[in-house]
C-alpha cells in the first residue's frame, strides 16, 4: 500500500516542513557527494512552483544532541542555494522561537533551512516536546527523507503524528521500486550480494532468499560462505562465528531451489597494497594470502546468470574496488548489471559509490538512496518514517 503522496496535498500559501535526508558526506566543510541534496530536488521544485514555502529539516552526521559548529548545515544551505538557484535562508536553531519567527516571516516560493536536527537531544528520542515544537512551524509535514526511514525520530515520526503528512517524490519513488522487488518481481530475479561482512546482510539474505531465483555471493561476505564449505580461504577478512549461519544460508538456498552462485575463482595478494593480485581456484586460495576481488570465470559465471534475468538487485561490491587492482569483478558485474534487459535496482552506500565510479548509473533503473534503510526495506521490515505517513 503505498502512502499518500504530496501530489494529494494543496500546498499554495502553506507553510510546508519537509525532512530531507541531506545526510552528505563532508571534508574539512566541504560537500563531497552532493547526490542526496540532489534527489530531494523535485519534491522542493514542485513545492515551491505550487506556491508553498518551504521549510526543510535534515541530520547531519553523528553530533549527540548539541550544537557542534563541525555538523552546521551552512555548507548545504549554500550548495542548495546554488542548485535552485535561489536564496536560502538559515536559522541558528532547529525548532523553537527563532526558529519560528524565521518560518513566519517565509513568503510563498521561499525556502528556510533549519539547523541539524540532531543538535536536539530529543531529535533520536523521539522526544514528544520537540515534535511539538516542528508542528508549530508548519501548516503541513512532508517526509523524503528515505535515508532517515528506518529511525523513530522526532522530525521523522513524532512531527507526522501532529500535521497533516504526506510522503514526498523520492520516498515515494523508492517505496515503489523497492516493493517491486518484494511483490511479483519479474522472473527470473537475480540477487547479487557482496561487501564487506555477511553479519550485516543476513536479514536481508533471509528474505530475499524466499523470493529470487539466483542469489550471487561476492566480496568478503563471499569468504564466510566459502569457509563454511570447507574452503581454506587463507587470511582473508571473514566473519568464523557465522559459519553457522552461512551453513543454514546454503541449505536453505537448496531446499528452495534458489541457485545459489559462490566465487570459483578469486583474486589474492598478500595485502592491500599489493600492485596486482593473481587469480587463483577457491580451492588453491595460498594460507599467507588474502581474497580481495572474484576472478574471471566467476565475473564470466556471474555475468551468464545476470544476462538472464528480468529482475536484478544489487548490494554490496564484489571486492576492495577502492583499489583499482581489486577494483575489477565489481566494475564488470556492474557492466552486466547495465547491459542486463532487466528491472535493475542498486542499494548500499558503497555500491553506489561503485556504480557511479563504474559510468553506467544511468543504465540502473532506480539507484536507492538509503544504505540502511534499503537494506531494513528488504528484510521484510516496517519502516517507522514510511509507517507514520497516512495510505494513499
Ligand atoms: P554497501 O555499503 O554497499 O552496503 P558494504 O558496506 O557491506 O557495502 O561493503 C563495502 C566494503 O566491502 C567496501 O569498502 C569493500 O572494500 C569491502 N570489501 C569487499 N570485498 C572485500 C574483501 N574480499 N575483503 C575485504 N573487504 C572487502
Ligand atoms: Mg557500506
Amino acid at each position: 500500500m503505498l502512502k499518500r503522496s504530496i501530489s494529494d496535498a494543496d500546498v499554495a500559501g502553506k507553510r510546508v516542513l519537509v525532512r530531507v535526508d541531506f545526510n552528505v558526506p563532508m571534508q574539512n566543510g566541504v560537500i563531497t557527494d552532493d547526490t542526496r541534496i540532489h534527489a530531494a530536488l523535485p519534491t522542493i521544485r514542485d513545492l515551491l512552483d505550487r506556491g508553498a514555502a518551504v521549510i526543510l529539516a535534515t541530520h547531519l552526521g553523528r553530533p549527540k544532541g548539541k550544537p557542534d559548529p563541525k555538523y552546521s548545515v551552512a555548507p548545504i544551505a549554500a550548495r542548495l542555494s546554488e542548485l535552485l538557484d535561489r536564496r536560502v535562508e538559515t536559522v541558528s536553531s532547529v525548532a523553537g522561537p527563532d526558529a519560528e519567527s524565521a518560518a513566519k516571516q517565509l513568503e510563498s516560493g521561499q525556502i528556510l533551512l533549519l539547523e541539524n536536527t540532531r543538535f536536539e537531544p530529543g531529535e533520536e528520542t523521539n522526544d514528544p516536546a520537540l515534535a511539538a515544537a516542528f508542528a508549530r512551524l508548519a501548516d503541513i509535514f512532508v517526509n523524503d527523507a528515505f535515508g532517515a526511514a528506518h529511525r523513530t525520530h522526532a522530525s521523522t515520526v513524532g512531527v507526522a503524528g501532529l500535521l497533516p503528512s504526506y510522503a514526498g517524490l523520492l520516498l515515494q519513488r523508492e517505496e515503489a521500486m523497492l516493493s517491486r522487488l518484494l511483490d511479483n518481481p519479474e522472473r527470473p530475479f537475480v540477487a547479487i550480494l557482496g561487501g564487506a561482512k555477511v553479519s550485516d546482510k543476513l536479514g536481508v539474505l533471509a528474505h530475499l532468499l524466499r523470493r529470487v531465483d539466483a542469489l550471487l555471493l561476492g566480496g568478503g561476505m563471499a569468504n564466510t560462505v566459502l569457509l563454511a564449505r570447507g574452503h581454506d580461504i587463507g587470511s582473508s577478512l571473514a566473519e568464523p562465528d557465522r559459519v553457522p549461519d552461512a551453513r543454514s544460508l546454503v541449505d536453505k538456498a537448496r531446499e528452495r531451489g534458489v541457485e545459489l552462485l559462490l566465487p570459483t575463482d578469486v583474486v589474492v595478494a598478500r595485502g592491500l597494497d599489493a600492485e596486482a593480485g593473481a587469480a587463483v581456484s577457491v580451492d588453491e586460495i595460498p594460507r599467507d594470502q588474502s581474497v580481495f576481488d572474484i576472478g574471471p570465470e566467476t565475473i564470466k559465471r556471474f555475468c551468464d546468470q545476470i544476462g538472464k534475468a528480468k529482475t536484478i538487485f544489487w548490494n554490496g561490491p564484489m571486492g576492495v574496488f577502492e583499489q583499482p587492482a581489486f577494483a575489477e569483478g565489481t566494475m564488470a558485474v556492474a557492466r552486466c548489471v547495465a547491459a542486463a534487459r532487466a528491472f535493475t535496482v542498486v542499494g548500499g552506500g558503497d555500491s553506489v559509490a561503485a556504480i557511479e565510479a563504474s559510468g553506467i548509473a544511468d543504465a540502473i533503473g532506480h539507484i536507492s538512496t538509503g544504505g540502511g534503510a534499503s537494506l531494513e526495506f528488504l528484510e521484510g521490515r516496517t519502516l517507522p518514517g514510511i509507517a507514520a505517513l497516512p495510505d494513499a
